[in-house]
């Protein structure tokens, strides 16, 4: 009897340390705004852009005064703009979005370090990086992690990026550390300086940030970037969420918070609301759409800046470009080859749609490439086999006498064939800059993301190891434009490569 008493009075007071506690720190709803990979400023396909994508940020400012907006990475390119700018107006859009905090992607070291940098500096918002250095110091303009108090509580965020940027242009005094061990450091440092909350954003590829979160129980949150999936996971540890790209998804979540006393220790819990809302038919907003009007009106401009001059006829009309070598398919498979250094390139003859004659003396300009390659194609990098080439050229000469689009024009490559043969024998002879092609051999492949992805009938390439994935690509126009930029003159010229019999 007489033992009762002290445990109801324990009971008793554990309850009013609880309330306490709790009208210490009163429960919120913190709100974030998430997005990634966003290189497009306006709308494609009725959905997207920075205009409408902002209607529904002011709108979700308005109803919780505890909202953030994230980017989880990739806005300096491969838009067509980027390559002028090298990413300034993007930087500019999302400074007036009012970001809140955003991690680098791979496509932020497109331009070289310097431009990084620049564009760096140019942000009126904080980026973070935890695994970049530049000569073994922290890249100016990034933080590892920082702690933003909101709402009442302290929310902790890291950043981290794929080890693999930088690949495809060189990054000078910059290094990628490895991200699982940078996320670790960063979210028990995080910890440790008293973060309720530990949020990471990450861009990497999808399997690395469900390993990163294994490995890392420190972490909440994982918002992410790179692989331009619209998707919320939550296990009721750990919650990853990505919204696609180019802004046809913002991901919002709510976090409701709470915190607890138990014995000495505080014990916050927070549980999520997450959904993705789409921005297709939304009403853009004002002051970002008359932005991009401007942008897009020094953009139709530009495109008439001259990039270099032809020395002899270049010929584009469809009939020519899908049947036969054409100096202009030389013209661009070799740019491909050169840009990816890559040991052959290949491109398809129905990816050239300008439909176009440019006599001797012709000024190519931007707006000539792009009528000719206007569907946004990238630049990819593949390890193919001997025996796979060979199957992807009888594929591209399969249906010649039809003027397939498949027709292929090359670089690396000496290709003669029979057209009269049986499909998929039709090759006679194949040299690769200047051997003989070794079935068992492995060569790296450039070509576009549409031949890469089986497309005209190239299915054998579906599977090849990716040198450069389609997401990591720069933008065959660009990639095109620079190559007679830096010529200044380029001369019409078939060789040979590909001749029939
Ligand atoms: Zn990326």
């Amino acid at each position: 009897m007489r033992g009762l008493l002290p445990v109801a009075f324990a009971v008793l007071s554990l309850l009013s340390a609880a309330a306490a506690a709790i009208a210490q720190t009163p429960p919120s709803k913190i709100t974030l705004i998430h997005f990634n990979d966003t290189d497009q400023m306006s709308p494609r396909d009725g959905a997207g852009g920075v205009a409408p994508a902002m209607t529904l940020i002011r709108k979700l400012r308005a109803e919780n005064p505890h909202t953030l907006l994230t980017f989880g990475g990739d806005m300096f390119s491969p838009s067509l703009m980027s390559s002028f700018d090298h990413g300034a107006h993007m930087v500019a859009l999302a400074s007036t979005m009012g970001i809140d905090v955003a991690v680098v992607g791979n496509h932020e070291f497109d331009f070289g370090p310097e431009e990084t940098k620049a564009r760096l500096r140019e942000s009126k918002f904080p980026w973070l990086g935890a695994n970049v250095t530049d000569g073994g110091k922290p890249l100016a303009g990034i933080a590892p992690s920082f702690i933003r108090d909101i709402g009442g509580y302290r929310l902790g965020f890291f950043g981290v990026i794929t080890e693999r940027s930088g690949e495809t242009t060189g990054i000078g005094s910059l290094a990628f550390s490895n991200a699982r061990e940078a996320a670790q450091r960063e979210a028990r440092a995080l910890r440790a300086q008293g973060a309720d909350i530990v949020i990471g954003l990450c861009h990497l590829p999808f399997g690395s940030e469900m390993a990163l979160l294994r490995a890392v129980p420190e972490v909440d949150l994982c918002l992410s970037g790179d692989d331009h999936i619209g998707t919320i996971l939550y296990d009721r540890k750990q919650l990853l969420v990505e919204a696609g790209s180019n802004l046809q998804f913002l991901a919002v979540i709510d976090l409701h918070v709470s915190k607890q006393k138990l014995g000495d220790r505080e014990v916050v819990s927070w549980r999520p609301e997450a959904r993705l809302l789409s921005t297709a038919g939304v009403a853009p907003d004002v002051e970002l759409a008359g932005l991009v009007a401007g942008y897009n009106a020094k953009l139709d401009v530009s495109l008439n800046v001259p990039l270099g001059t032809a020395v002899g006829a270049f010929d584009t009309r469809h009939d020519l470009v899908r049947r036969q070598e054409a100096a202009f398919g030389n013209l661009l498979a070799d740019a491909m080859r050169a840009a990816t250094g890559a040991d052959v390139a290949l491109t398809n003859g129905g990816g050239l749609r300008a439909d176009k004659q440019y006599p001797d003396g012709h000024v190519f300009t931007r707006r000539d490439i792009l009528s000719e390659l206007p569907f946004g194609n990238v630049l990819v990098e593949l390890r193919v086999t001997g025996a796979q080439l060979r199957e992807a050229l009888e594929n591209g000469v399969s249906f010649v006498e039809n003027g397939a689009g498949r027709f292929p024009h090359v670089s690396g490559i000496a290709l003669d064939y029979d057209s009269r043969a049986k499909r998929g024998a039709r090759i006679v002879s194949l040299t690769v800059n200047g051997q003989a092609l070794d079935p068992a051999a492995t060569y790296t492949f450039a070509t576009n993301d549409f031949v890469a992805r089986g497309g005209d009938n190239y299915l054998m390439l579906r599977d090849a190891p990716r040198l450069i994935e389609e997401k990591d690509g720069k933008l065959l126009a660009t990639v095109l434009m620079d190559h007679i930029a830096a010529q200044k003159t380029v001369t019409a010229r078939t060789d040979g490569r590909v001749t029939a019999r």
